[in-house]
């Protein structure tokens, strides 16, 4: 038996339609490196959006049709977003850090049919064009080339509908051992994830919020605030230079309130405000994620007035987990009782489960002490990777694994002690450390080699290389440094290659990287000095 409601599917224009509507001339603000400040507004970006879905269609774009993004944050690339979703397409959002044969990977794993791409990145995508075998449209987002198309389309578009749990975006994360993975994104599960978003205890979004996301549009859905802010009506602020002297000017000009990125940008951002006294202007709410964020960090920016929310996130969960807010009893508890408690990952909203499981896959206790591994449920986190032949990754109990190591405490805070993924994550993007080894060993000389993220004070985490050298070989650190540069980022080179007798290994042979992280924990870096 139905209950006496109306129903429409959750589909993601609706929360374009919707800022169209009540909020449409809340502004959308572009600073492109350079100087140029573009602005527009909601009731802009749905006019502009229709008329690049239109021109998608006109393309042959059908429904489910990948389109790629090569991009920085700004407003065209706003448009590509709701263009390509509002012609019934899957926007996939590119990792612009990656290299070369990832990108090559990941675009034809996608299929991607259009790719619209930043000028700055024309001589990559010159480079890889031969090696894509999918794309049949590339658009470069400068110098004319999107305003012309948009131009030439009249907004004469309905948006193309359909059931709400269709995908609708595609992130791919390489924060998994392997290749790098499709996370596929559904309308239903975008929605429902950005009105928890928007809740108090998460982001506080309202129609007044003035938003400024550091994190890049390109990493997990550019923590969904595309969207949230949509949905509220607030005003999106965008910049493609990063740099903290834009930043604190973009804050005081156009009044943010709200700002989000990982602990490394924050970093960058306090020493600014201390070495120059610069302001921070009416910024009220900064959410730090994707790594954890330091107590000297919570604290400077708290003393200042801005409520920090420690999130704790993945690709894989669209990506929100948990935020670290304000309790019942906060008022009772010291400042330095509410940092502890800010400097753990926080608290889930409604629709997100967290359990600990010992290595029998036992559920521990809440009891802030058994650490186990961080298995989550609910209805915007992964069932399957995109295309991927190992089909769900769930359990029977819809439980996905997510490669942290946690405690989980009697208040339901989580607190990531460990990582069980051998993976190093630096700056917020991750470093496959098998991908390191792999290409090290195949360097003359080396006989065994094993990558560990070990702490490093501005980008969190940076690899660092034990290596077995081959019996009666000379190979130098140098040596080993010139073979990666050919077969990694040059962002991935281990900051110091130590040379070792041995490495441990399991019964099977493998290597036994927890025993290696745990032996390297407290390595001191010099490039951290
Ligand atoms: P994002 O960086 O956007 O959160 P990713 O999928 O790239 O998403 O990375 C998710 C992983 O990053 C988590 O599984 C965890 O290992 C790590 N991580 C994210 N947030 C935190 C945090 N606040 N503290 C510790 N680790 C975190």
């Amino acid at each position: 038996m139905l209950g006496g409601m109306q129903d429409w599917p959750l589909r993601v224009m609706r929360l374009l339609d919707h800022a169209e509507r009540e909020h449409g001339s809340r502004e959308i603000v572009s600073f492109y490196a350079g100087g140029e400040k573009v602005r527009s507004d909601w009731r802009g970006v749905a006019r502009d959006s229709r008329r690049l879905a239109r021109a998608l269609v006109r393309m042959g774009l059908k429904r489910g049709d990948r389109v790629g993004t090569l991009a920085m944050n700004h407003g065209r690339h706003l448009l590509a977003w709701y263009g390509a979703i509002g012609a019934g397409g899957v926007l996939h959002t590119i990792n612009t850090r990656l290299f070369d044969e990832q990108l090559v990977y990941i675009v034809n794993h996608a299929e991607d049919r259009v790719l619209f791409y930043d000028k700055s990145f024309a001589p990559l995508v010159e480079r890889l064009k031969p090696r894509w075998t999918s794309v049949e449209h590339y658009i470069c987002f400068d110098d004319g080339e999107f305003d012309a198309l948009l131009a030439g389309e009249s907004d004469d578009f309905a948006w193309v509908e359909g059931d709400e749990r269709e995908p609708m975006m595609l992130c791919y994360t390489s924060g998994t051992t392997g290749n790098p993975k499709g996370v596929l994104y559904e309308h239903r599960s975008t929605v429902i994830h950005a009105m928890m978003q928007i809740s108090p205890d998460i982001f506080d979004l309202s129609a007044r919020s003035v938003v400024l996301p550091i994190v890049p549009m390109f990493h997990a859905a550019g923590w969904a605030l595309p969207f949230s802010t949509a949905m509220v009506g607030g005003k999106l602020v965008y910049s493609t230079d990063y740099t903290p002297a834009v930043m604190c000017e973009l804050m005081r000009d156009e009044g943010v309130t709200h700002t989000a990125g990982v602990p490394t940008v924050w970093l960058a951002l306090m020493q600014h405000v201390e070495a120059t006294g610069a302001g921070l202007g009416k910024l009220s709410s900064m959410h730090i994620g994707g790594s954890a964020a330091p107590r000297a960090m919570i604290r400077y920016f708290t003393e200042r007035g801005i409520r920090v929310g420690h999130a704790w996130g993945m690709t894989e969960m669209s990506p929100l987990g948990t935020v670290g807010a304000a309790t019942g009893d906060w008022d009772e508890l010291s400042f330095d009782q509410q940092l502890d408690y800010m400097c753990k990952q926080g608290r889930v909203p409604f629709g997100v489960e967290l359990r600990t499981v010992d290595g029998e896959g036992r559920v521990l206790p809440r009891d802030g002490q058994s650490s186990g591994r961080l298995q989550t449920r609910g209805p915007w986190i992964i069932r399957q990777y995109f295309q991927d032949s190992n089909g769900p990754i769930i359990d029977a109990e819809g439980w996905f694994d997510t490669g942290d190591i946690a405690a989980l405490h009697p208040n339901g805070v989580l607190q990531i002690t460990d990582r069980s993924k051998d993976v190093i994550k630096s700056g917020g993007e991750w470093i496959s450390s098998i991908d390191l080894e792999n290409a090290a060993v195949g360097c003359p000389g080396v006989a065994e080699a094993a990558a560990v993220g070990v702490y490093h004070p501005k980008w969190d985490e940076r690899p660092i290389l034990l290596v077995v050298k081959r019996e009666g070989g000379d190979v130098t650190p140098q040596a080993i440094l010139d073979h990666l540069s050919g077969h990694v980022a040059k962002w991935w080179l281990p900051d110091e290659i130590v040379f070792v007798e041995s490495l441990p290994h399991t019964a099977t042979g493998k290597l036994l990287k927890t025993a290696l992280r745990e032996q390297y924990r407290d390595y001191k870096l010099a490039s951290a000095a």
